[in-house]
């Protein structure tokens, strides 16, 4: 994986792992199987369009009132006993995380499941700093230990099979034998977590929902370790971007069953966590201390356009990546973004920039697979659209940064020929008639088709147009 990462575009990287059919079958079994375990979940369809427009109702709810609710979340959280702090980069937001673990010399933390921590590369910058971070999710244990990063947001080794990750144990567990027993494997995470947890000076963990209306971290999990790491070591240190917010208690029941049942197939997770404050006089557990940090990282650039916002809806239950035929064939590592699959593909480009991710919205065949399964309605497929347009002709809106860096004089012209072509009947049958004549001379290799021609059988243009057929047929109006 690591080598069709740095690979430079979307493309080559496609290329390369397309050939790799080991990789491709572990993705195409555990698809199928997300895809049929949620499907049984939902099986009635009308329950379930029902439940999406509440999920979907209560996000946007948020969304409309965004900064007021921040606020709230602040002053709430604050009368709890957390202390919240604002981050504007991933930069500010790692440095506020190591100012709270120096001010406690902690040296080591142990993690919860947290993509945010991923978009800010934390694990990475605290250990510049001395500071050992362990990821305690079984998924992202084993990725750390493989020096990977996660291929799927909400399961990230899914790109391994047993075989893999026994191989991975015996070579980073001091006596662990080869065994591709899955009860044997987890337990032998479990061994090495679990004396982690105990020696843990803090515990840092995402967060799934935060309510405004009470302060209150919602987290959801299935192993406890997201339990351990924020009630275990003295202090908890929660990120979370800024879109991850509901306004009331009532909001939850519906995004919980959302949630879980998208993602995994489960009706409701194991472990369901609500941290209001740290440990109040006379409870026996709980963190000493608990911070919050809000992760802006683009979003309120994002937010303050109207059609790009949909997407702070997200709930990351990792759906769409399941139910998307580019992903299914290649993987999460292909998009080399923290984000992959078709959320990846809308939003790394908005928070990342054009430039840097715009290949990302043309890696999809719009076939809104995601849009018919995605349990906050996001409109990917527009938004892809939209997308790919600011790459070529940006519009007045300063949301996405790079709008316009793809634009290039050759496909310009060819798109003005186009449209001057479709505009006019004379100039269209003209150019349909030379088609008819020439077209089947073109040489697939040639420049402007190879990119088409090089992976499509090369269509055999027709003897006769559409409009001879008709007229042969009789009718006279074409
Ligand atoms: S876009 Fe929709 S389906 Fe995809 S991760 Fe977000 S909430 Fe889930």
């Amino acid at each position: 994986m690591a080598e069709t990462a740095a690979a430079s575009t979307f493309v080559e990287r496609a290329h390369k792992v397309l050939g790799n059919t080991k990789l491709r079958g572990n993705f195409r079994r555990a698809m199928d199987g997300l895809m049929a375990k949620r499907a049984a979940q939902f099986a009635d369809i009308a329950a379930w369009k029902s439940l999406r427009a509440r999920g979907a109702a209560a996000k946007r709810r948020v969304l409309a009132r965004l900064p007021e609710l921040l606020e709230q979340l602040e002053a709430n959280c604050t009368a709890n006993g957390i202390k919240v702090h604002w981050a504007e980069t991933t930069h500010e937001a790692n440095s506020i995380v190591l100012k709270i673990l120096q001010d406690h010399d902690a040296r080591t933390i142990v993690k919860g499941k947290s993509m945010v921590s991923e978009e800010m590369h934390l694990n990475a910058f605290l250990q510049k700093h001395g500071i050992e971070a362990i990821e305690s999710d079984l998924g992202e244990y084993i990725i750390q230990l493989a020096g990977e990063a996660p291929s799927h947001i909400v399961m990230p080794c899914i790109h391994k099979d047993k075989g893999e990750i026994a191989e991975l144990f015996t070579r980073h567990i001091d006596g662990q034998p080869y065994t591709e027993d899955v009860a044997e494997l987890t337990d032998a995470a479990r061994r090495v977590l679990r004396s982690r947890f105990a020696a843990a000076d803090a515990g840092l963990s995402g967060v799934n929902f935060a309510v405004a209306e009470t302060g209150t971290l919602v987290l959801i999990e299935n192993e406890g370790n997201g339990r351990l790491s924020t009630t275990l070591p003295p202090l908890h240190i929660a990120v979370m971007g800024i879109e991850k917010l509901v306004e009331t208690l009532d909001d939850i029941p519906p995004l919980l069953s959302l949630l879980p049942r998208s993602a995994t197939g489960q009706s409701i997770t194991t472990y369901v966590n609500m941290i209001t404050s740290p440990r109040k006089p006379g409870e026996k557990d709980g963190p000493q201390e608990v911070h919050l940090v809000l992760l802006d990282n683009g979003r309120s650039r994002v937010y303050a356009d109207n059609q790009l916002r949909d997407t702070l809806r997200c709930i990351r239950c990792g759906a769409c990546m399941n139910h998307c035929p580019v992903y299914a064939r290649v993987g999460g590592h292909t998009y080399n973004a923290v984000y992959p699959g078709p959320i990846g593909k809308i939003l790394t480009p908005q928070l990342d920039g054009i430039a840097v991710a715009g290949d990302l919205p043309h890696a999809c065949t719009l076939c809104n697979a995601c849009v018919e399964i995605c349990p906050v309605n996001i409109p990917i497929a527009d938004i892809m659209v939209r997308l790919r347009r600011e790459a070529v002709h940006p519009s007045d809106s300063p949301a996405v940064m790079g709008a316009g860096c793809k634009h290039t004089a050759t496909e310009a012209a060819v798109w003005a020929g186009w449209k001057k072509m479709y505009a006019s009947p004379a100039l269209y049958r003209m150019g349909a008639k030379m088609m008819q004549r020439f077209g089947n001379m073109m040489p697939g290799g040639m420049p402007l088709l190879k990119e088409w021609t090089s992976v499509r059988t090369r269509p055999v243009f027709a003897k006769k147009t559409l409009h001879e057929l008709a007229k042969e047929q009789g009718y006279s109006d074409v």
